[in-house]
């Protein structure tokens, strides 16, 4: 079962993870999502797929009113990603995704009207959330061609989608990473096979170093924290992708 984990609070401004399912079966890859809440608005981070929508919509109901959520956001278009797309606009019809402009003659294939979706340019852009503004962070080939990460300045958190993603073996897959070394192994054949370009990769690590964070929440695996998000620029810097392959 999946369950609202609130990681941040700060009186109506909040962060809550839809963490890892233990019960979920092993031929889906397993998917956290994001809430970031202010007031009586809320915006849900890569929604995740048709299969999981029903496990993400009782974790969220459980603790919050999931008709405050306003708007969707989508780092790029993968099925784990958005293909949930069409059953949250059964249930709510206005929900507005932000997505690269890249994907958005693809997704609503998924679901979803022309006025369903708002694109990203490739710079980027600020969403607001009441009186708060999130930005949208470009991680274009990271690893898809449109990607974007999601970044709230106040929070100090970027939601990185697959950027920091990790395949957790069963007892080490806790919501933070706590062992740094022990954690990098589980991410390390991901990064090097689904990120396809160093100089897109560097780019990343400059424009996000700039920021102050004080939480990394990729999509699949565990959240970084403090000195684990420096080490994980770190180490995205130096790792040279798009070498997955052995031939
Ligand atoms: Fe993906």
């Amino acid at each position: 079962m999946k369950k609202l984990e609130f990681i941040y609070e700060n009186g109506p401004h909040k962060w809550a993870a839809i963490s890892r399912d233990p019960e979920k079966p092993n031929y889906l890859i397993d998917t956290n999502e994001y809430l970031v809440i202010n007031g009586n608005e809320a915006i849900l981070t890569d929604p995740g797929g048709m299969e999981i929508f029903s496990a993400v919509f009782s974790a969220i109901s459980a603790e919050f009113d999931p008709y405050r959520i306003s708007r969707l956001f989508a780092s790029h278009q993968d099925p784990d990603i958005i293909s949930a797309l069409a059953l949250w606009l059964d249930f709510n019809p206005d929900l507005k995704c932000y997505l690269s402009w890249l994907w958005a003659t693809f997704v609503p294939h998924f679901g979803g009207k022309e006025d369903t979706f708002i694109p990203i340019p490739d710079e980027g852009m600020s969403i607001p959330l009441g009186n708060l503004t999130l930005e949208a962070v470009p991680a274009h080939y990271l690893h898809s061609s449109g990607n974007f990460n999601l970044y709230d300045a106040k929070a100090k958190i970027l939601f990185s989608g697959d950027v920091g993603a990790a395949m957790l073996p069963p007892g080490e897959d806790s919501l933070f990473v706590e062992n740094f070394d022990r954690h990098i192994r589980h991410a390390q054949g991901f990064h090097r096979r689904w990120m396809g370009s160093n100089s897109a990769k560097l780019n990343w690590c400059e424009r996000v170093s700039r920021l102050d964070i004080d939480m990394l929440c990729p999509q699949h695996g565990a959240i970084y924290r403090g000195e684990d998000v420096k080490r994980f620029i770190d180490w995205f810097s130096e790792l040279e992708v798009g070498s997955g392959i052995k031939d």
